[in-house]
């Protein structure tokens, strides 16, 4: 979990900062990743913003050939974090009316999971694929043609083509038992 505690800085002055070295697992997909990377953390008027970039691999399935892989993000975040105390007094803070702003508890813990894990869900591709070039399944037989080649027979055409296709054949063969019968 990443969690900071943020008390010192909410007590300093507007504009300064601090940079905190990210390594934690967060709970993005269901399964604990590894979050890597730095973020900066600066004191604002009204909290502290957060600016950073973090890696992390998940575990992804492959929309073609259904295998897991892992695919890398990155995740370019920036988000201002608002107190929900008054760091001097201590007195209950009323919440921004800014709906999904994040906040920094009445423990000046600022935690960085929520906003990692929506990110995170962001960058995941609606059909990820473990390569581009992936061949995907077999549709008959379901054996993975990345690994394996299989003995179906090709997919049967679309019948529409088929009547073209027979159309197409009438006309060469008889164009050929024309130039037979020319010669
Ligand atoms: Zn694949
Ligand atoms: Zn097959």
């Amino acid at each position: 979990m990443a969690q900071i505690n943020v008390s010192q800085q909410l007590k300093a002055p507007i504009g300064s900062i601090r940079n905190y070295e990210v390594n934690e697992t967060v709970n993005i997909d269901g399964v604990d990743d590894i979050v890597q990377g730095e973020v900066r953390l600066m004191r604002t008027d009204r909290g502290i913003l957060v600016r950073g970039t973090l890696h992390t691999e998940i575990e992804l399935t492959c929309s073609r050939c259904l295998s897991l892989f892992n695919y890398p993000l990155t995740l370019d975040i920036e988000e201002e974090y608002l107190p929900t105390i008054d760091i001097v007094t201590g007195a209950a803070l009323p919440l921004a009316d800014e709906p999904g702003c994040f906040t920094i508890d009445e423990h000046n813990i600022l935690d960085l999971t929520e906003a990692v894990r929506q990110y995170a869900l962001l960058t995941i591709p609606m059909k990820p694929l473990c390569h581009q070039e992936c061949s995907g399944l077999c549709p008959i037989c379901g054996a993975n043609l990345n690994h394996s080649s299989c003995n179906c027979p090709p997919e049967p055409a679309d019948p529409r083509w088929s009547e073209l296709s027979k159309l197409v054949l009438t006309n060469s063969k008889a164009s050929a038992n024309k130039e037979k019968g020319t010669k």
